[in-house]
């Protein structure tokens, strides 16, 4: 079978760090079956999704790290082409990656106790992120 949900988030922009494991697992759970894979996806080229331990040291050095190696004042040529500014937004979702795969075990996500899903949103401004959880197993 293959169930598709999907979770809509409100960022902050500017690197806004959210957990989402309790919504993907809930969107999981909620179609019973016992094996298999979720496949997690956030459509836009400026957001990102990938696991930390989503405590507040490390969502700050995610930010401090992104920063120095693609600041957001820096450069890019994307600014030239659309007069835009989020180049560096662009190229920091392009490095996370926009989506990922996680097993399904007797039911549950195979994430570790310090291992979260979270949506990192690098776009200059506030976004509403609409990301697809798709579910694919046997019950
Ligand atoms: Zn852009």
């Amino acid at each position: 079978m293959v169930y598709t949900a999907y979770i809509e988030v409100q960022s902050k922009g500017r690197r806004d760090v959210i957990d989402i494991t309790a919504r993907v697992a809930e969107k999981v759970e909620g179609t019973g079956i016992r094996h298999g894979i979720a496949t997690v996806f956030v459509e836009g080229s400026t957001a990102a999704l990938t696991t930390i331990e989503y405590e507040p040291g490390l969502v700050r050095d995610i930010d401090i790290f992104l920063e120095q190696i693609l600041p957001y004042a820096a450069p890019y040529r994307h600014h030239e082409t659309w007069h835009d500014d989020n180049g560096a937004a662009h190229l920091q979702s392009a490095l996370l990656g926009t989506s990922f795969t996680v097993p399904v075990v007797e039911g549950k996500l195979t994430l570790g106790t310090w291992q979260q899903i979270v949506l990192i949103d690098c776009d200059t401004r506030p976004r509403k992120r609409k990301i697809t959880v798709q579910i694919l197993g046997e019950k």
